[in-house]
């Protein structure tokens, strides 16, 4: 048994634990593995166990270092492609995240099978059992082994591991007797039962009487759509399975054992109309034609490439997208496309199962844990070659990779707000790299970065200029709402414009959005007497009134408390609520227009899925007239009934703090006008705003694109900010304050120190984050410009050297790269 001290050097390998530790680990390999790059293995960490990929052999060993053995590997495979591994280790690397969290988003797996080695019985085994059995008890040896055998006996397949422990030595005797074989067995996690379930139909007119918890069941389904997992519904509806049951058996709700096949079946259902035979592909125009012969011998080409379709809205960028995934699949490669919020966008999925049928993969977030497990082994196996998903899904494992297209590349969900802290557009680019295809960027409003690539020759640029079948973009107009207020003194949320047109709208039966960026009845509940908001326990904001909860939340923790009858800070009951969200809107509209049909779309609707696709689906069908929402209503739909675009505040984002506040306004304005006369009829936009002469506001309402880029582009020159200058935020953040202060003065000596040898570098702060302090813990700021990306990197890399030396632990430190926020 002493092999294991004299192990050949080449049983060390690099392993990426997943857990929050800066650089990868060594431990020792059992000689009898066969593992490789990519593989998910089970090692001792500490006290516990941890799972960890596998990086390579290694024979550098920093001296006095015990080197632990590891434990099992997890899958029969390797999970991640040496190509993943790869991209893995770029990330951890640009963006200084902890390889095993990377590698932990990048895996959204459970342990789907593990092996089990099971021992049987031989021939011989049973004759030697039987031998003992007739024979009189002789030696304990002898013993031993007729109990192992009559243990076997008993329970054929035990495990290896229990006979070894029960009966260690009689084991190793059997073995060599030949009494015993050993199979490995590929053996299935064991899994509590999980069931789906969805309402049987309609409800009937007289329902019978139910008691309250299957009520709560009833009305959890309806509101929420079908569930693919019973148990999350029997929490919220605080149920348990045999009501369920009960309810199975009255024929209201069904349950199954094999879900639905995924949550795209709901979707298919009520697409069936469209997608029956599949629709067919409309002629190409001129223009799509063009760019797609610009784009096809760059994809056959098989290098790697970057290019940047700006197409304004309604210039058909979709079409350009399947077809270049089309001819992906032709030539036998597989392709990629990422989309912000997919949840969102229910008629692209339509049009993806229409066009590929069971080639597609769906992965995102909004999927249960066995949808996601499915899909994403369906993409290992190569069952699936096309993979429409969100952010995460630009780690899907397809293999032989054609292209990676990024819709709406612009869109600030495509950066990760946690560790690791990635741009999914960006990863997206690498990946491309390391698989030598083409990265498609697709935008109306391209960030300034990738319009910066492309005007640098980095990127290639292609345009479409027009919209689709002659089709105009929305004219726009301006509304002054400070002009208003002088007319009018009073403060409406609508002008008397936007007003009479929307009543115009409704007698034509045309419909209506309204776009109004901020969810919740009430911005915040206001003491008159002491002037104090009701604010978040966790974070340095005011809590925001929800009148369908009627409470008060936090849109950052998520905290949430009662409305309180008194100012808890001074008893006085004069309390006032302040500002409009999209839920008063939607209230003071239905008012407002009686007989109009008022509907709501932001991120508390979306919430409930079932109503979420109902509101899409009816608005489609031109059963709501009036659709008031936030930015989700802005991305990407195509309404073609919608012929007026009301933007109720159009500079809500321009106040922040924010050196990207005029991009994200111009791009939002852009966006929304463009949901404007996308049918036959033309459309119209209106724009209130008090700052009727901001840049954002003027050129978006003239959808001027370049020159809104070029204004842009001077100022960040000018204030040394992106894509011009390399960013990163850097924040120091505890739940104690002296803590988090500690940190901060520790990174400001480091920083001090250093200064001298990164003469480009600028370094802004300490000073409290804009937002000083969420989720309970305290935040105090960094800002990081450099005129070199290089130095801006090694800088980091010493920081997070220094932060391991002085005992920072990676959560109390957080760096990001590329910010996108700096909030
Ligand atoms: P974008 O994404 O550029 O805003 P879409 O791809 O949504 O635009 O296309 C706008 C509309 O034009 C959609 O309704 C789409 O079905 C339609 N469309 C696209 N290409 C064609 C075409 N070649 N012929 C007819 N209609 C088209
Ligand atoms: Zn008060
Ligand atoms: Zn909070």
């Amino acid at each position: 048994m002493d092999r294991v001290s004299n192990k050949p050097q080449d049983s060390l390998y690099d392993v990426a634990v997943m857990a929050a530790i800066r650089h990868p680990l060594t431990y020792r390999f059992p000689p009898s593995w066969t593992v490789a790059t990519g593989q998910r293995v089970l090692v001792p960490l500490a006290t516990r166990k941890a799972t960890g990929i596998v990086l390579g052999p290694t024979s550098k060993l920093a001296p006095g270092i015990e080197v632990r053995e590891a434990l099992r590997t997890l899958d029969p495979e390797p999970a991640l492609s040496p190509e993943l591994v790869r991209l893995g280790l770029w990330i951890s690397d640009y963006y200084l995240a902890p390889p095993g969290e990377v590698f932990r988003a990048m895996l959204p797996l459970r342990q789907e099978t593990r092996r089990a080695r099971q021992v049987h019985l031989t021939e011989e085994g049973r004759r030697k059992l039987q031998e003992l059995a007739a024979g009189p008890p002789e030696e304990s040896n002898t013993s031993q082994d007729a109990a192992l055998l009559a243990y076997l006996d008993r329970r054929p397949g035990a495990s290896f591991e229990i006979l070894q422990r029960k009966f260690p030595d009689a084991y190793a005797r059997a073995l060599d007797e030949k009494w015993v074989t050993v199979e490995e067995v590929k053996k299935e996690r064991s899994r509590r039962q999980v069931f789906a379930v969805r309402l049987a139909g309609p409800l009937p007119e007289h329902p019978p009487r139910l008691s309250p918890v299957a009520k709560r069941i009833m009305e959890a389904l309806e509101q929420q759509g079908p569930a693919e997992d019973h148990r999350p519904l029997l929490e919220s509806a605080r149920a348990q399975l045999a009501s369920l049951r009960k309810l199975g058996q009255k024929g209201l709700i069904e349950l199954s054992e094999s879900g639905w096949q995924g949550a795209h079946s709901v979707l298919r259902e009520r697409d069936a109309p469209e997608t029956a035979g599949g629709t067919p592909a409309p002629r190409l125009t001129p223009a799509q034609s063009a760019v797609l012969a610009d784009l096809f011998p760059r994809l056959d080409s098989g290098g790697f490439g970057v290019v940047l379709l700006h197409g304004i809205t309604g210039s058909g960028k979709t079409e350009i997208y399947l077809h270049l995934i089309a001819r992906c699949l032709e030539r036998g490669r597989s392709a990629l496309m990422l989309v912000p919020e997919i949840a969102l966008t229910p008629a692209m999925q339509s049009l993806f199962y229409s066009r590929f049928g069971d080639e597609v993969a769906l992965l995102h977030s909004g999927l249960t844990e066995r949808e996601r497990d499915d899909a994403w082994w369906r993409v290992r196996h190569g069952q699936a070659r096309v993979v429409l998903g969100t952010r995460s899904a630009v780690f899907a494992p397809l293999a032989n990779l054609g292209t990676v297209i990024v819709d709406e590349e612009h869109d600030s969900s495509y950066k990760q707000d946690e560790t690791p802290r990635y741009h999914g557009r960006d990863v997206a680019v690498v990946r491309a790299q390391y698989a030598g295809a083409l990265a498609l960027l697709g935008s109306a409003t391209p960030s300034l970065e990738s319009y910066w690539n492309a005007q640098e020759g980095k990127y290639h640029l292609a345009k479409l200029e027009e919209r689709i079948a002659g089709r105009k973009l929305a004219s726009v107009e301006v509304v002054d709402m400070r002009q208003e207020f002088r007319e009018t003194h009073t403060q409406m949320p609508l002008s008397r414009k936007l007003e009479e047109e929307i009543e115009a709208q409704l007698r034509a039966s045309a419909q209506t959005m309204l776009l109004l960026n901020r969810r919740g009845y009430s911005w915040f509940l206001l003491c008159r007497s002491c002037g104090q908001t009701q604010r978040c326990v966790n974070c340095s904001v005011s809590l925001t009134y929800h009148r369908r909860e009627h409470r008060l939340s936090c849109h950052y923790c998520g905290y949430s408390t009662a409305v309180p009858s008194h100012c808890p800070a001074c008893g006085s009951e004069y309390l006032q609520y302040v500002g409009e969200g999209t839920e008063k809107i939607e209230h003071k509209f239905a008012e407002l227009f009686p007989g109009a049909r008022v509907a709501r779309l932001d991120r508390d609707v979306a919430r409930r899925r079932g109503e979420f696709l109902r509101v899409l689906d009816e608005f489609r069908r031109g059963k709501i007239d009036i659709l008031v929402g936030t930015q989700l209503i802005a991305k990407g739909h195509d309404f073609p009934g919608v012929t007026l675009v009301g933007v109720l505040s159009a500079d809500i984002g321009l106040g922040l703090p924010d050196f990207r506040a005029a991009e994200r306004t111009f791009q939002l304005v852009t966006q929304v006008a463009g949901r404007a006369g996308r049918g036959e009829a033309p459309g119209r936009v209106l724009v209130q705003t008090f700052y009727p002469e901001h840049y954002a506001i003027r050129l978006a309402a003239d959808q001027n694109y370049s020159g809104f880029f070029s204004k842009e582009m001077g100022f960040r020159r000018m204030m040394h900010y992106p894509p011009l200058t390399a960013l990163a935020n850097i924040v120091a953040q505890h739940e104690k304050l002296e803590r988090a202060a500690q940190v901060a003065k520790e990174m400001g000596d480091f920083f001090t120190k250093v200064e001298a040898q990164f003469p480009g570098i600028k370094i802004l702060g300490p000073g409290p984050a804009p937002l000083a302090k969420v989720e309970r813990r305290y935040r105090i700021q960094f800002l990081l410009k450099s005129n070199s990306r290089a130095n801006l990197h090694a800088l980091l890399k010493q920081l997070v050297h220094h932060a391991t030396q002085s005992a920072i632990q990676p959560r109390e430190i957080m760096i990001d790269v590329d910010p996108v926020n700096i909030m």
